[in-house]
């Protein structure tokens, strides 16, 4: 059985030229890029053409990317380093929907470290507001971190106006960008955050490489101290294969962006579409006209979002729910719960996170197969609207 892979928020498969392109690398050209000979220069090289790719790609320099090892490791550094730079500013500001790369990041600095942190709530849409936000801002602030695109609903931030008020307060500002980049376009020379966190495997690069723009002059102090690697604000001999690989993929993202925003948008809207239609008491989550391309949060009602995806699993059909089980009990996720999402609809919540590598026929089997799986699961569910007499 073919998988329809619909989780690429999860991870993304290696594009065939990415894999292609780091093969040889490897094999025969294995040399450390930081050796004095030929043999390990030509990796080098290859490094620092993969540099200048990310740059391009964010429209900054090739010295302010730093290679990591993921995007939590991205997101982790920044966040330190804000901290370590300015040991005397004790508050962050982050919000409630970060990925838990950030979020979970500033739970263990306020309870271990004693750092006060302000957590942005949302609307039920998943927006922020900009009241709040500027209120947030005090002069003991040291570090604003917010998402570039939320993971769980596609929803877009206004980067460039929330970096240009903390620009204006004098506060360092952090992107988490692993949703954003590749998908829709990121102009550093004009969005003045300090520092942007990506992620490879989240744009048909390989698992385990990442990298951190850190903006020229922004104070910076490193996570990972050792040999002299990334001009010594990271230490450890480089993922050669991942970075050369991660510069190839931010090629094709920046050559594919447009790809992503009409046919890959058209999928997800015929999926989307379809779906609210077909399915009754089902719901969007999410900014519905300020979303990633690619991206579907819907909650389908009076079901158990787990039931559902162990039933489309069973076709082949890979997608996420919004509910994590944890403790035994099923508790809808943080961005949803921020969201306020109702009990009976949160619980019955798919992501469903489409590429450039999903095909019409994926679309058009789903469209077939979901409803008469949610219509099933409803006939069993104690929470159906039928057994509560709601006569929905
Ligand atoms: C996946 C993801 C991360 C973590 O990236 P890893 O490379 O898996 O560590 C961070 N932030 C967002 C928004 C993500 O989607």
């Amino acid at each position: 059985m073919k998988t329809i892979y619909l989780d690429n928020n999860a991870t993304t498969q290696v594009d065939p030229a990415v894999f292609e392109a780091i093969k040889p690398y490897f094999s025969e050209l294995y040399g450390n890029p930081s050796s004095m000979h030929r043999f390990g220069g030509q990796v080098g090289v290859e490094i620092k053409k993969a540099r200048a790719s990310v740059a391009k790609t964010l429209n900054c320099l090739p010295e302010e990317i730093l290679f990591t090892s993921c995007g939590s490791e991205s997101d982790n550094t920044a966040i330190r380093s804000a901290l370590t730079a300015q040991p005397k500013k004790r508050h962050i500001i982050t919000t409630a929907v970060e990925h838990p790369a950030v979020l979970s990041f500033c739970k263990f600095l306020e309870k271990k470290d004693d750092y006060e942190v302000t957590y942005l709530g949302t609307d039920e849409h998943g927006r922020l507001d900009m009241d709040e936000y500027k209120a947030a801002i005090r002069p003991d602030t040291a570090i604003i971190s917010i998402m570039w695109a939320n993971n769980e609903t596609g929803n877009i931030y206004p980067i460039e106006e929330m970096a240009k008020i903390a620009k204006d307060n004098d506060v360092l500002f952090h992107t988490d960008a692993v949703q954003a980049v590749g998908k829709v376009p990121i102009d550093l020379k004009n969005v003045p955050v300090d520092m942007l966190s990506l992620s490879g495997h989240k744009l048909h690069a390989p698992k385990g490489v990442g990298a951190l723009f850190v903006r020229k002059r922004s104070p910076f102090r490193p996570f990972l101290i050792g040999g002299h690697q990334e001009g010594s604000r990271r230490a450890g001999t480089e993922n050669t294969t991942g970075i050369i690989a991660l510069g190839k993929a931010c090629e094709l993202a920046h050559k594919n962006m447009d790809t992503e925003n009409t046919k890959v948008r058209a999928l997800r809207d015929k999926l989307e579409n379809g779906l609210l239609a077909a399915i009754p008491n089902s719901i969007l989550n999410g900014d519905k006209n300020n979303r990633l391309p690619n991206t579907s949060n819907i909650s389908f009602g009076y079901v158990e979002g787990e039931a559902i995806l162990l039933m489309i699993d069973q076709v082949g059909i890979a997608a996420s729910s919004g509910s994590a089980c944890t403790s035994g009990s099923l508790e809808p996720s943080h961005v949803l719960r921020a969201m306020d999402v109702p009990f009976t609809f949160a619980h019955g919540s798919i992501r469903f996170s489409l590429s450039r590598f999903n095909t019409e026929e994926e679309i058009d089997f789903v469209l077939k197969t979901l409803p008469p799986i949610i219509e099933n699961l409803r006939k069993l569910s104690p929470f159906s609207p039928e057994k509560q007499g709601l006569g929905l």
